[in-house]
């Protein structure tokens, strides 16, 4: 299986190469065989990438809302008809289940770009009357806006970062991660099909120096990252050193909180769907399951029964619902939470192994993991694991479990199942998470705002908040009398 794109790079509604950048292979997950050679972008390709996006900028910026808003929205209407080959090449970079990739993905891109297509011609700023005099507020562009992705979603995050700034007016340059490359590329492509003028998306390859270098480049206004807390923290700092706006879209370890009167099928489908899609590597999942002390065990019995029917293998059969991590670091480091797990004297209720699969013995797999008996101190329920493996605590009262919840430094989301309304309102105001969900647990529509609380990061992507984050106010003061001067 091969997807070698025509070049490394597409700077200026090209693709362009440059040998003396050092190699990035795309691997495929399952089988761990090579799919595609890049190279990183060099000084030269990065410089070039900047130059095309501030010389493009200010054309795009004075067009009329709606008229960019029409080429996001043909760039949509073209990413759903390629759904197809789009998915494929995302299972192909990610090693997802095509099932997933389906629906999740380029799927995903398209909601955001058709929503700022839409957004953004009414989104506009205010009127003050100043009692004679007034004012008004513009929403202004920021200029050349760096987006740097991370592996779990390529396609959703170029599209959810790209879409908001370029209906905005500003120019991108993207970096995918060094594990996952192709999609982004994909997506340029599509961005030029629809008549988005050259240099407003650009995409750059390369590891975590490439990404440093764009953000200290003295043309960036922006960047928005996706990525792990330890990185969020170092780009933050550089462009904090440099002024530069910045948003954080950060890792997280997520409670679920499931009451005695939950509806006990979808409680579990809930924190299955927060702990085994895409492999457990999802940001916002929700890897403390605290279950009440009168359905625990009973939660556990069928969580364990369905859990062991999960079919894991070749993400190409569309049967298969779990597929491999990303990579043989990633699966490294999951099996070494998963020993620490059972040292810490968790209990493993099922899964824990890399499975058998012929024909996939060079694939990153890894059995869809529950421990119970997991208590708060234990490093499983501290640190994010980003693979499939649930930790199970019990609790007895509401107080108990909303201070437990809180304890973590990271605060990306949180979700309850309860049958008793208010209550699910009441937990959910107290909970320091960003997107918090009731009877449900990881959708993320773009109509609302995403984003961290805590560690987990600043800013939001989604919604009308994305648009507020790649965007600066001017405030005009407009006279309507003479100026009363004392001189
Ligand atoms: P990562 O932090 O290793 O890398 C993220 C990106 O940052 C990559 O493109 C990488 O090349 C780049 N990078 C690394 N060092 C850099 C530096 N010094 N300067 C600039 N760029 C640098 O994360 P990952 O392993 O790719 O992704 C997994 C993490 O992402 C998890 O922690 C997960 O929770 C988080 N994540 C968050 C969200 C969200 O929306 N909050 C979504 C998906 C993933």
């Amino acid at each position: 299986m091969r997807a070698q794109p025509k070049a490394s790079h597409y700077v200026n509604g090209s693709y362009l190469d440059d040998a003396q950048g050092a190699e990035l292979a795309s691997i495929h997950p399952a089988t761990g065989e090579p799919i595609a050679l890049l190279r990183a972008a060099t000084p030269n390709v990065v410089e070039l990438a900047m130059e095309a996006a501030r010389a493009a900028q200010p054309a795009w910026a004075r067009l009329k809302p709606v008229e960019r808003g029409r080429i996001l929205r043909r760039a949509a209407d073209i990413l759903r008809a390629r759904n197809d080959e789009l998915s494929q090449l995302e299972t192909l970079d990610t090693g997802k289940p095509i099932q997933e990739t389906t629906v999740a993905d380029a799927a995903s891109a398209a909601d955001a770009l058709e929503f700022f297509a839409g957004a953004i011609a009414v989104y506009n700023g205010e009127m003050v009357d100043l009692g004679g005099p007034f004012g008004y507020t513009r929403r202004e562009p920021l200029g050349v806006c760096v987006g740097i992705g991370a592996w779990n979603y390529p396609i959703q995050v170029a599209g959810w970062k790209s879409a908001p700034a370029l209906a905005m007016g500003n120019a991108m340059v993207f970096k995918p991660s060094e594990n996952t490359p192709l999609s982004a590329l994909a997506l340029a492509e599509v961005y030029s099909e629809a008549g988005l003028p050259d240099g407003l998306f650009n995409v750059v390859q390369g590891y975590g120096d490439v990404g440093s270098a764009l953000v200290s480049h003295p043309l960036t206004a922006k960047v928005s990252v996706t990525g792990s807390v330890p990185t969020g923290r170092k780009v933050l700092g550089l462009a904090g050193s440099q002024m530069k706006h910045a948003t954080m879209e950060l890792g997280g370890k997520s409670p679920l909180i499931v009451f005695d009167d939950a509806d006990l099928e979808n409680a579990i489908g809930g924190a299955m769907l927060g702990n085994f899609y895409s492999s457990g590597q999802v940001c916002s999942n929700g890897t403390r399951v605290f279950v009440q002390r009168g359905l625990h065990d009973r939660f556990l019995e069928r969580l364990a029964a369905r859990t062991k029917n999960i079919r894991i293998g070749d993400p190409f059969d569309p049967e298969t619902q779990m597929g491999p991590l990303i990579s043989k670091a990633q699966h490294e480091k999951v099996l070494a939470y998963i020993e620490t797990g059972k040292s810490e004297g968790a209990t493993l209720v099922c899964g824990g192994n890399v499975p058998s699969l012929q024909g996939f013995e060079g694939g990153f797999f890894v059995e869809p993991t529950v421990f119970s008996g997991v208590t708060d101190t234990m490093t499983i329920a501290r640190e994010e694991i980003f693979g499939p493996v649930m930790s199970v605590l019990s609790f007895d009262e509401e107080d108990e479990v909303i201070a437990r919840a809180n304890g973590t430094e990271f605060g990306l989301a949180a979700g309850v199942f309860t049958r008793d309304l208010p209550r699910a309102h009441r937990v959910v105001r107290e909970m320091q998470a960003g997107t918090c969900w009731i009877n449900a647990y990881n959708l993320t529509p773009v109509e609302l705002p995403f984003g961290g609380y805590k560690q987990s990061g600043i800013g939001r992507e989604n919604a009308l908040a994305a648009l507020g984050h790649y965007s600066q106010v001017k405030s005009v003061y407009v006279e309507t009398g003479d100026v009363e001067s004392p001189y």
